[in-house]
């Protein structure tokens, strides 16, 4: 059979069956819940998945409440990451962050005392993105998060994406714990300007609001390796979402990234707004969204779903 008969008949085989595996991880919602630290985002329906897979010529298998609203919140690391990383290269991002995994909560402190130099173990854990938010170029928070939402617009192609400002007041309010994980930060020397104007930035991508179509759209250019197949550019330089791609793989699902690499095995990022970006390297971009997490942050019917998807179709990269 050739290849592109092969591609037709395993997206046929998608869409007659997307249904009835939504149906099925749809369940395990009730082992989680919806997070509630940052109050606007306890609203979420704790019941609803919803999932968008989208192949290289922009064709959608969409099922389930996968039209449902919800911010990125730590999914939008995984973007400006990339974005510091085009502003001001390797060598000042890794003197910032380092490469490795926690092994602790996404927002644990503990190993910025624990361990030198006090710089955060990587980009994708709060303090490692707080880090790196201060890195966006632009001579204050406006002309930052002005630069980060026309980055993610343009990834996304889509040029309504924006700050859903409810969830950026509820998760401002409610920030205790990233204050003092920026203000420890200050004291090590991790960030040159104000911790306000840092979490200012911080605050406003973590609040991008998106559907998992966006998402799909945005992990499709990652799963081309920074080219927009459908638009046919590159977007993110090649090595730059290497990068990226290893920290989803290696922290992406925060200290649950191990189990997920054995049982899913594709690069992955997670946000407690249940959302997780995924994606068939060279092939699909996925979006999916269910609000309710596990202990470790990570949506459960959200992951339940991938682990399918990715048993059926033999997805897995190892
Ligand atoms: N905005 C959230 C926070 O700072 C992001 C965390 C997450 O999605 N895991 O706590």
């Amino acid at each position: 059979m050739s290849d592109d008969k092969q591609q037709e008949n395993t997206w046929n085989y998608l869409n007659e069956n997307l249904t009835q595996w939504v149906m099925e991880s749809k369940s395990h919602s009730m082992e989680g819940n919806v997070a509630s630290y940052i109050p606007e985002l306890a609203n979420a329906p704790k019941d609803i998945l919803g999932i968008c897979i989208m192949d290289s010529q922009g064709q959608t298998a969409l099922s389930g409440d996968h039209d449902f609203r919800f911010t990125l919140q730590s999914i939008s690391k995984v973007f400006t990451l990339i974005l510091a990383l085009m502003d001001r290269g390797e060598e000042v991002v890794f003197s910032k962050v380092g490469m490795e995994p926690t092994g602790d909560d996404f927002n644990s402190m503990l190993k910025l005392e624990l361990v030198e130099p006090g710089i955060p173990f990587n980009p994708l854990i709060n303090a490692g993105a707080i880090a790196i938010s201060s890195l966006i170029a632009g001579n204050s928070p406006a002309e930052q998060t002005d630069r980060m939402l026309h980055f993610f617009r343009d990834i996304a192609d889509n040029s309504t994406l924006d700050i859903n400002l409810d969830v950026h007041q509820s998760e401002s309010d409610t920030a205790h714990r990233n204050r003092s994980l920026a203000y420890f930060l200050k004291d090590n020397g991790v960030l040159d300007q104000q911790v306000d104007d840092v979490l200012e930035v911080y605050f406003s991508h973590c609040s991008v609001e998106a559907t998992c179509t966006d998402l799909a759209r945005m992990a499709l250019v990652l799963a081309h390796n920074g080219v927009d197949p459908i638009r046919k550019k590159q977007i993110i330089p090649r090595r730059f979402v290497q990068i990226a791609k290893t920290f989803m793989f290696t922290c992406g699902m925060y200290n649950a990234s191990g189990e997920f690499a054995m049982n899913v095995g594709l690069p992955a990022k997670s946000g407690v707004s249940g959302g997780i970006l995924s994606m068939v390297p060279g092939r699909y971009g996925i979006g999916v969204v269910g609000p309710a997490l596990n202990r470790k942050g990570n949506s459960t019917a959200g992951v339940h779903l991938l682990g399918t998807l990715s048993q059926k179709f033999d997805w897995s990269l190892f």
